[in-house]
């Protein structure tokens, strides 16, 4: 069995990555979704250990001291990053495994692997992604702020993506996403 691709699946806040993830699980089971830790309080639904690890600030420091995780990043003043030991085994058993994490982080992962697929997911227009933020209404009027802000700093970054993926119809979106990461599997398993 070969090796797993490792992708990078970045995108605004409201971009809908969270839907097209869920989807894509469900429909592919090549795919495996890495669990991040995050200092960020749960929002109404969420589950640890399935939407993310909440720990507090300390507990991600220590794992950070301790080379326990991939990459990590600040955004919107709390750390989220990626447990490395995870990601690893699933590789190795020839899973694909997708990383859901925001621009900086997904800089360093090209770093230090450079054959990580990146992927930048858009909302077809950005009203379109003002409307996902305000109606999604689990964010105050100053986070959404923040959060815009952000967008509009992350689209800078988008040329050092190898993908740009409008998602406008879910299933079409999860479709295309799956198809590049088979299409790179090939690619690489050539070399
Ligand atoms: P949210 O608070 O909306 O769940 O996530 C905020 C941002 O953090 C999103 O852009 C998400 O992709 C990113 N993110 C989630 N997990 C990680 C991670 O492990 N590392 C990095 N660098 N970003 C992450």
């Amino acid at each position: 069995m070969s090796k797993g691709v490792l992708t990078v699946v970045s995108g605004f806040s409201g971009a809908g990555k969270g839907t097209v993830m869920k989807r894509l699980l469900e429909k592919y089971d090549d795919c495996a979704l890495s669990i991040s830790v995050t200092t960020r309080k749960p929002r109404e639904g969420e589950v640890d250990g399935r939407d993310y690890f909440f720990r507090t600030k300390e507990e991600v420091e220590a794992m950070i001291e301790a080379d326990e995780l991939l990459e990590y990043a600040q955004y919107v003043e709390n750390y989220y990053g990626t447990p490395r030991s995870y990601v690893e085994e699933m590789l190795s058993k020839g899973k694909n495994v997708i990383l859901e994490i925001e621009i900086q982080g997904a800089m360093k992962i090209k770093e230090k692997i450079p054959d990580t697929v990146l992927i930048f997911v858009t909302p077809p227009t950005i009203q379109e992604l003002k409307d996902r933020l305000v109606g999604r209404g689990t964010e105050t009027q100053e986070v959404i702020e923040s959060r815009l802000k952000r967008a509009s700093e992350e689209a800078e970054g988008i040329e050092s993506y190898d993908y740009l993926l409008v998602n406008d119809v879910v299933e079409d979106c999860v479709d295309e996403l799956h198809e590049i990461i088979l299409s790179e599997r090939r690619r690489a398993s050539r070399n």
